[in-house]
C-alpha cells in the first residue's frame, strides 16, 4: 500500500539531508524557493542566490526558459534536467501546462529522446539491467538507492512507439510514463522505478553504431529471453514486495505472452493492451450518447489485430458480457482486417493465438474499403500502424451506413494515423465522431470548428495504478480496465461532445485519474483482491494519497 503523500514527502525526517546534499536531492530540494528561515536551519546560507522565489515565479521562469528553447528535443533536455533537480518543481510546470508539456514528456517527442538517448544522457534515472546480469538481477535491483519503490514501468526496448527496436535506448518510455503517472494522477514519484531490460536489440543500425549505449548483440529469445524475464519478476517482487510491474512497448510476440504468464500471479497489466483497449473502449460508450446506438448494437471493424486491435476486441466482448450479450454473439461483433485481409477461418496462415478468438466463418475479403460494404460497421478503428488507410472512399462508405459514424484513426505518430481529422470530417459532410492516437488540431468545418479528442491511455494507466496501489491489490483483471473505461466515459460531458471530443478535457485529468481510481479499488474490494481494509470513504483515501506538487 502506498503512504499519504504528506507522509512520503517528510519521510526519513530524521535523515534529513542539509546544505548541498539538500539541494542534489530531487525529491526535497526547492532551489530558490528555499525561505530564510530554512537556509539558516538547513545549511544553505551562501550555497543559494540571495534573493528567495516564490514556486509561483519559479515556474513562471522555467516556462520562459522552456519555450525559449529552438527545438522539441532541446526542451525535453531542459525538463529532464529540471527533474534532476526540483521535481517538486517539475511537477508543477507539467501539471499547470500539461498541454504544452506533455507531447515534450511524451510521444512524440519522447520517441526522438529515445532515438538520440545516447547522446542525451546525463544522469542516471532508472535502471538498465541486462541480460549479462543473469542470475544477479536482485542485487542490480538492489542498487536502487530507495528501497520504497512501489511502481514498476519496464520496457525491453522491442516495440517503442511506432519506432520499431531501440534496444537501450527505449528507457525514455518508462521514465516518460512514470512521469505521466506523478503528473496525471499524483503518484508520488518517491514510488516510481523506470527500468529498462537490455537483452540485445536486432537493428543493424544500432548493432553497427560503436556509441551505441545498450549491448552489442542480437536479442535473447526462447528459453534464455524466458528465464531472465523470470529471474527479473521474481526479482523485483523480493525487492520491492506488493508493486505494480507495468509492461511497456514489449514486441508483441512476448507482449502477449508476458501478459498471459504473470496477470493471473503477480499485479501487473500491459499498457498497450489493456490501458489502450480501455481507452478506445470508453470513447466508443462516450460515443454512443451521440448515436443513440447502444454499446451491444455496434459492429466494430479494426484495421489491424495486433496489441491494440484484440486488446480493444476482448475488452469490447467483456463490456457486452456485462450487458448480457453472449460471448460468442459479441464476438460477432468484432471484425479485423489485417495485412492478409478479413480474419476468417481458414484462412490459410498461420495465426497467432491472439487472433484466432476473432476469425468467424467468412469469405476471403483483400481490401478494407470491402470489408466496410459487407460488414457494415457501425465504428471503424485503425491501429494498424498504416497511415492514410482510411481513404476517402471508407470514410464515405462509413457515412452513407451510418449517421453519425465513428472512425478512430489510432496509431501514432501522426503520419502513421489512418486519416486525418479534417479527411474525417470532409468525407463524412461532418457528421463523423472522430478521435486518433496523436493528437489534431481543431477543424473548421462549415463554419463551425471541431475539436477532436485524443485516445491517448495517459487517460486510463495512472489511475489504475492508483487504484491498485491504494488498496494493495495482489492482481490488475480486465475488469478494472471495465471499470476505468465506464469511469472515463461517464466523464464525457455534452459540452465535450458538442465540441467534438469524445473524451474529457485533459485539463481535468486529475479529478478523472481520482473517479478511475476509486473505481478500479472498488473492483479489487469487490474481487478480494484488495490486501487492506477497505476504507470508509474510499474516494478520500485515494485522494490524499495523490501528491500535490507544491512546497
Ligand atoms: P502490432 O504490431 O501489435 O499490430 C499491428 C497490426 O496491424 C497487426 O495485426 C498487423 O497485421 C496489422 N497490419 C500491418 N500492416 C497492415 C496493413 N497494411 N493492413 C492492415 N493491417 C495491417 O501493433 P499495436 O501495438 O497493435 O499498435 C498498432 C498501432 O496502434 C500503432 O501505430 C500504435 O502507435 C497505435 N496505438 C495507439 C494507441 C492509442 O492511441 N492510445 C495505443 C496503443 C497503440
Amino acid at each position: 500500500m502506498i503512504s499519504k503523500s504528506l507522509e512520503i514527502q517528510s519521510h526519513g525526517g530524521v535523515n534529513f539531508p542539509t546544505g548541498v546534499s539538500l539541494l542534489k536531492d530531487s525529491l526535497r530540494n526547492k532551489g530558490t524557493a528555499f525561505s530564510a528561515e530554512e537556509r539558516d536551519a538547513l545549511g544553505l546560507k551562501g550555497l543559494l542566490p540571495p534573493r528567495i522565489f516564490s514556486m509561483e515565479e519559479q515556474v513562471e521562469r522555467a516556462l520562459k526558459q522552456f519555450r525559449k528553447k529552438e527545438s522539441d528535443l532541446e526542451r525535453y533536455i531542459f525538463l529532464t534536467a529540471l527533474q534532476q533537480r526540483n521535481e517538486t518543481l517539475f511537477f508543477r510546470l507539467l501539471l499547470d501546462h500539461l498541454e504544452e508539456t506533455m507531447p515534450i514528456i511524451y510521444t512524440p517527442t519522447v520517441g526522438q529522446a529515445c532515438l538520440e538517448y545516447g547522446g542525451i544522457f546525463r544522469s542516471p534515472r532508472g535502471l538498465w539491467i541486462s541480460i549479462e546480469d543473469k542470475g544477479n538481477v536482485e542485487s542490480v535491483l538492489r542498487h536502487w538507492p530507495n528501497q520504497g519503490v512501489r511502481l514498476i514501468v519496464v520496457t525491453d526496448g522491442e516495440r517503442i512507439l511506432g519506432l520499431g527496436d531501440l534496444g537501450a535506448l527505449g528507457m525514455g518510455i518508462p521514465i516518460g510514463k512514470l512521469a505521466l503517472y506523478t503528473a496525471c494522477a499524483g503518484l508520488h514519484p518517491y514510488y516510481c522505478l523506470p527500468i529498462t531490460l537490455d537483452v540485445g536489440t536486432n537493428n543493424e543500425k544500432l548493432l553497427e553504431d560503436p556509441f551505441y549505449i545498450g549491448l552489442p548483440r542480437t536479442r535473447a529469445k526462447g528459453a534464455e529471453y524466458e528465464e531472465f524475464l523470470e529471474e527479473f519478476v521474481a526479482a523485483a517482487q523480493k525487492v520491492f514486495p506488493g508493486s505494480l510491474i507495468q509492461f511497456e512497448d514489449f514486441g508483441n510476440h512476448n507482449a502477449f505472452d508476458l501478459l498471459g504468464k504473470w496477470r493471473d500471479r503477480i499485479c501487473c497489466f500491459n499498457d498497450d493492451i489493456q490501458g489502450t483497449a480501455a481507452v478506445a473502449l470508453a470513447g466508443l460508450i462516450a460515443a454512443t450518447k451521440e448515436t443513440g446506438v447502444p454499446l451491444r448494437d455496434q459492429r466494430v471493424l479494426f484495421l489491424g489485430a495486433g496489441e491494440a486491435g484484440t486488446g480493444i476486441g476482448e475488452l469490447f466482448v467483456s463490456a457486452l458480457g456485462e450487458e448480457g450479450v453472449s460471448e460468442a454473439e459479441a464476438r460477432l461483433r468484432c471484425w479485423f482486417v489485417d495485412s492478409k485481409g478479413l480474419l476468417i477461418k481458414n484462412r490459410g496462415d498461420e495465426m497467432p493465438k491472439h487472433k484466432l478468438p476473432f476469425a468467424h466463418e467468412g469469405e476471403h475479403v483483400a481490401s478494407l474499403a470491402e470489408a466496410v460494404e459487407k460488414i457494415r460497421p457501425t465504428a471503424l478503428i485503425g491501429v494498424s500502424g498504416v497511415g492514410r488507410s482510411f481513404t476517402a472512399d471508407v470514410l464515405r462508405s462509413m457515412a452513407a451506413i451510418n449517421e453519425r459514424p465513428v472512425i478512430f484513426a489510432l496509431s501514432n505518430p501522426t503520419s502513421k494515423a489512418e486519416c486525418t481529422a479534417e479527411e474525417a470530417y470532409l468525407h463524412t459532410d461532418g457528421r463523423g465522431l472522430f478521435a486518433s492516437g496523436s493528437p489534431f488540431k481543431g477543424v473548421e468545418y462549415q463554419g463551425r470548428t471541431i475539436h477532436p479528442g485524443q485516445g491517448n491511455n495517459v487517460y486510463i494507466f495512472p489511475g489504475v495504478g492508483l487504484g491498485a496501489l491504494c488498496c494493495a491489490a495482489s492482481r490488475v483483471d480486465d475488469s478494472m480496465f471495465l471499470a476505468a473505461a465506464r469511469t472515463l466515459a461517464a466523464e464525457v460531458t455534452t459540452e465535450d461532445l458538442s465540441r467534438g471530443s469524445v473524451y474529457p478535457s485533459l485539463t481535468r485529468i486529475r479529478a478523472v485519474s481520482l473517479k478511475i481510481a476509486k473505481a478500479v479499488a472498488e473492483r479489487a474490494y469487490a474481487l478480494g483482491y484488495a490486501k487492506i481494509p477497505r476504507p470508509a470513504d474510499l474516494e478520500q483515501h485515494v485522494a490524499e494519497r495523490m501528491f500535490v506538487p507544491n512546497y
